[in-house]
């Protein structure tokens, strides 16, 4: 008894749907470089349910005749190449022929296109590979390919899709990945009917800035270089703007996202010495070489690739990214070319600092041409004003106290020294301002009535998809600070109000770092999610060593810092402020 049949195409194409679209996300990839393989200079992707009821692109391309219309839906149907030659040469995106008859076989298409020189287009249906109806249409120059239903005809497959919202940022990333590259071409991303996008062309900056954040813009180092081999051009994170997460690494080869570990390696091994512990920084980088050179083909999603040169790859690679950011951070190595660390010396073990306490003096003008007034020295200690406890103790001083006029020096950008009673006082102006944050914000928090200031301008943040997910968990937390913040699409939040005292140029940075600190373990031993949250927050938002800070600033900052209950340690219970003793000074 013969067993062997041959199976239908139908049920062929089905199978073989299987490895080029796994989900709604992989046939937005494929629809996009179809478009953008047509020479469409504009390309919008409208999905609905994340793809599942609908997938749509519209291009401006050039269009398709009558009989390729139906017939770009067989496999192997491709005008991209004709012998295996080509496939060595290729500057398309597809090439494989595979992508139409795979989406055409689990789900029902629409095809709308009409060639730029005919007056009328074609409209072409096929459901489950078999096509139901074609017919000349009146339609705009172009390609319109809209897919129904997505494995309509497949409920095991559509039984693996995830929730919507995870369907839906995986879109957003092949979209991310598509128009990242694609600057020069204008793209828009439309869900469930809401504009999520609308991307003009222009530089690869404006680009990253459109997607992401216009703080980008001032993150990046601009990488460019241009060898026999490879021309490279794209961004490299500015080091300070590292994260504790692989986020934002995107490698192109010949418009096309690649990944590429080797090559990513390159990227990072040009940071060495300049990342903390665990921090990846983020990237953009466009490389362009001879098809020759590659096989994209090892794979049908086509996002991983051999290069013939990898090592001399690696090594333009790897030494375009060092130039780019040793060129940059010379000039701001020359002006802060100053040692950071300060030295405190160690306190004896066994030694309890003792509370520090406060001095003023009352007669301080800093109008008066007295200049003996404003000499450091140990004052003494006015009778109303005495001592730090005194001071804590004193109810009405909630809000912050009015100034004690002590002056004060900042040491290297870093620390700020004020004279004490019980010594000189050197406190670390971030720590300081830590602490102070900190009580502001938990304040906030008991309040009923939240202290926020509605921002000019709302201020658009962006996070990767795992990113976005743990962030909408933390959005209760954050309104119950001060912010106002609203979901647009899977991965944007639109915040409208923050907490006095936050910058928005520094929100996103601000959140990113929250988001790694909450993912890091160093919080974990915080058993309530607000204080971690919190402690993150003040942290994050507290100034920085490196900033100058004016005489009245300092004075606001101690006097504010020693309002607070516990102003010896942050919130992290490091130390904010070492007293050196008279005697030591004596000595
Ligand atoms: P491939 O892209 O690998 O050639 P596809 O199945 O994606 O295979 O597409 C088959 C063919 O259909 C393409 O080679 C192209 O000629 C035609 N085609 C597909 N999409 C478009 C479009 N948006 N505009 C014009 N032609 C298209
Ligand atoms: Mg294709």
């Amino acid at each position: 008894m013969d067993l062997i049949n041959i199976l239908p195409d139908s049920v062929a194409n089905q199978i073989a749907a299987g490895e080029v679209v796994d989900r709604p996300a992989s046939a937005v990839k494929e629809l996009l470089e179809n478009a953008m393989d047509a020479g469409a200079t504009q390309i919008d992707l409208v999905v609905k349910d994340a793809g599942r009821t609908l997938i749509q692109v519209i291009d401006n391309g050039c269009g398709m005749s009558d009989s390729d219309a139906r017939l770009c839906f067989e496999r192997h149907a491709t005008s991209k190449i004709h012998q295996s030659n080509d496939l060595f040469a290729i500057r398309t995106m597809g090439f494989r022929g595979e992508a139409l008859a795979s989406i055409a076989a689990i789900s029902q298409v629409e095809l709308r296109t009409r060639l730029h020189d005919n007056e009328l287009g074609t409209q072409v249906i096929i459901e489950g590979s078999q096509i139901v109806s074609q017919q000349p249409t009146a339609c705009p120059p172009g390609t319109s390919m809209a897919m129904k239903n997505l494995f309509y005809n497949v409920p095991a497959r559509r039984n693996f899709l995830k929730k919507d919202s995870v369907e839906l940022s995986h879109i957003e990333e092949v979209f991310r990945r598509v128009t990242l590259i694609h600057y020069d071409l204008g793209f828009t991303l439309t869900s469930n009917g809401k504009l999520l996008y609308d991307l003009k062309a222009g530089s690869m900056l404006q680009r990253i800035s459109q997607l992401y954040s216009n703080t980008y813009k001032e993150r990046f180092y601009s990488v460019e270089e241009e060898t026999d081999l490879l021309k490279i051009k794209g961004f490299v994170g500015k080091p300070e703007y590292a994260r504790k997460t692989r986020g934002e690494q995107y490698l192109f080869v010949n418009g096309r996202f690649i990944k590429h570990p080797a090559l990513s390696a390159a990227v990072e091994r040009a940071y060495e010495g300049m990342l903390g512990d665990h921090c990846y920084p983020s990237y953009f980088i466009g490389l362009q070489v001879d098809p020759s050179r590659i096989d994209i083909n090892i794979h049908p999603t086509k996002t991983e690739v051999k290069f013939v040169d990898e090592h001399a790859m690696f090594a333009i690679l790897r030494s375009a990214v060092k130039k780019a950011l040793g060129q940059f951070t010379l000039a701001t190595e020359l002006e802060f070319n100053t040692p950071a660390e300060f030295n405190i010396p160690p306190a004896p073990k066994g030694y309890v600092p003792p509370m520090p306490q406060i001095s003023y003096n009352p007669n301080y003008n800093p109008f008066s041409s007295t200049p003996s007034q404003t000499h450091l020295h140990l004052e003494k200690v006015p009778k109303d004003f005495k001592t730090l406890n005194d001071l804590k103790n004193t109810k009405d001083l909630t809000p912050p106290p009015s100034l004690p006029k002590s002056t004060c020096l900042q040491v290297q950008n870093h620390y700020i020294v004020t004279p004490l009673t019980s010594g000189l006082a050197v406190i670390d102006q971030q720590r300081a301002h830590e602490r102070i944050l900190f009580d502001q914000l938990k304040q906030s928090n008991n309040q009923a009535i939240k202290q926020s200031q509605t921002l000019l301008f709302p201020v658009n943040c962006q996070f990767s998809a795992a990113d976005a997910d743990m962030f909408n968990e933390l959005l209760p937390d954050l309104k119950d600070y001060g912010f106002a913040i609203d979901a647009m699409g899977q991965c944007t939040f639109v915040v409208t109000a923050t907490p006095p005292d936050i910058k928005e140029s520094e929100l996103q940075e601000c959140f990113d770092r929250m988001l790694a600190d909450y993912k890091s373990s160093t919080l974990q031993k915080f058993n309530n999610r607000s204080q971690s949250l919190c402690t993150s927050l003040a942290r994050q938002m507290a100034i920085k060593p490196g900033k100058t800070l004016s005489q009245e600033e300092m004075q606001q900052l101690v006097a504010d810092l020693f309002a607070c209950p516990q102003a010896d340690t942050t919130p992290n219970g490091k130390k904010i402020i070492t007293i050196v003793k008279p005697e030591e000074l004596l000595k």
